[in-house]
């Protein structure tokens, strides 16, 4: 079933793409439905915090009117950066299921997951029952997350993009 949400959230990434955004894409999902899809609209909004998941969850809050969303989960391309990681927790996400990892030197809560294998489909998961939480709030909950679903399709989408913009700026 992630496979396909996924794949949902790639072709939100592609979109990301055709816009020239940084390629990254989100679906949100309840009860094995996809509720919504969003992508990177920070050059479109011209706001920087506009990232797919927060634009996702932003939408899904004020469609329900409710302030947590504990019974769903997230499927997004790439790793959440710091700040969807810190509003996902405030909005009390149940899971996020990510692609592609990302080198960050600011994925501090990310590095000290726990690497898990599932030798069924041979890809690897992780889960973060070791997160570090004492930086977050003492209201947010614990998210299970896990990383690397169609981890190659993920970040190959981003390579085209970066690889792009080094060509673009050679011609300069
Ligand atoms: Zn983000």
């Amino acid at each position: 079933m992630f496979i396909s949400f996924m794949n949902n959230a790639l072709k939100n990434a592609e979109l990301s793409l055709l816009n020239n955004e940084v390629p990254v894409g989100a679906v949100l999902v309840k009860n094995n439905n996809i509720i919504a899809e969003a992508r990177n609209c920070m050059s479109l909004l011209k706001n920087p915090i506009k990232h797919a998941e927060i634009l996702l969850v932003e939408n899904e809050i004020i469609k329900i009117k409710s302030k947590y969303l504990n019974k769903y989960d997230i499927y997004v391309t790439l790793q959440p950066c710091d700040m969807c990681l810190y509003a996902l927790r405030l909005i009390r996400i149940r899971r996020i299921y990510f692609g592609a990892y990302t080198n960050s030197s600011l994925q501090s809560n990310i590095t000290k997951l726990n690497l898990i294998k599932n030798d069924n489909k041979n890809k690897k998961y992780i889960k973060n029952d070791n997160i570090d939480t004492k930086n977050l709030s003492k209201n947010s909950n614990k998210i299970e997350i896990y990383g690397g679903i169609m981890e190659d399709k993920c970040s190959n989408i981003l390579k085209k993009f970066f690889k792009q913009k080094r060509n673009i700026n050679i011609k300069y």
